[in-house]
């Protein structure tokens, strides 16, 4: 089959479609989610070459040695960020691609997105302006001190595996806020959902993930 960049062949909507089915079969309910993937055309977020194989339930290389999370993988968090909820602010840590990025703006107010890889950034910023969304604020900076300037946050993913939940980042969440958050745990990825309740800080184990380590500085 054809493949071209413009909807055509494997990466028109009826693939999408697909794609959103197979999501549904692997437990994702949450209707505004499963809507998101289906209008972002997730092709132009992978490498040109890789773009007939973008609706498929795999990560695949964005360059900087850098992947995009496989579809299951962005439905998920941000089912468990944003789901039944239509939340003002999030942040999001690592934007890559930008493909994240683009599903949470389509369900919610204003998303910060902060990456370490300027030219990551720069291509995200690009693509998403293509594609006409524009409630989103881009920073280039290391995302494990978060973005002060615009906390508190009702939701916070981070995309990139951490050690430890950073503390920046807790104080960041708004109460009743939800974050989130690979967890490296040695050679094993534990996705973690964090709850500010008041003072306290709600910690729920997920699922197993695989995702690049949250590096300091930037690059
Ligand atoms: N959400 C992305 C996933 C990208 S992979 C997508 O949908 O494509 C993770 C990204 O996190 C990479 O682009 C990497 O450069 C970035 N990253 C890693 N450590 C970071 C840090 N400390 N601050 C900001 N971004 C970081």
């Amino acid at each position: 089959m054809r493949v071209s960049r413009d909807g055509v062949g494997m990466t028109s909507r009826r693939t999408r479609e697909r794609m959103v089915m197979r999501l549904r079969r692997q437990g994702i309910r949450d209707q505004a989610v499963l809507d998101a993937m289906l209008e972002i055309p997730r092709h132009l977020f992978v490498e040109e070459a890789l773009a007939s194989r973008a609706y498929e339930d795999t990560a695949l290389p964005i360059g900087f040695g850098q992947t995009i999370s496989q579809p299951y993988t962005v439905a998920r968090m941000t089912e468990l960020a944003v789901g039944g909820r239509r939340p003002a602010k999030v942040m999001e840590i690592g934007t890559g691609s930008g493909y994240q990025t683009a599903v949470l703006a389509r369900l919610v107010r204003t998303v910060y997105t902060v990456e370490r890889i300027e030219a990551l950034q720069k291509r995200a910023r690009f693509l998403l302006y293509d594609l006409k969304i524009y409630n989103v604020k881009y920073a280039h900076n290391d995302g494990g001190w978060g973005w002060t300037k615009h906390a508190p946050y009702d939701a916070i993913v981070v995309t990139a595996a951490a050690r430890e939940i950073p503390d920046a980042l807790l104080q960041q969440l708004a109460p009743g806020g939800v974050m989130v958050i690979p967890i490296s745990q040695g050679d094993r990825q534990l996705l973690k959902r964090v709850t500010c309740r008041g003072s306290e800080f709600e910690v729920e184990d997920v699922e197993p993930v695989r995702f690049v380590p949250l590096v300091g500085g930037i690059g």
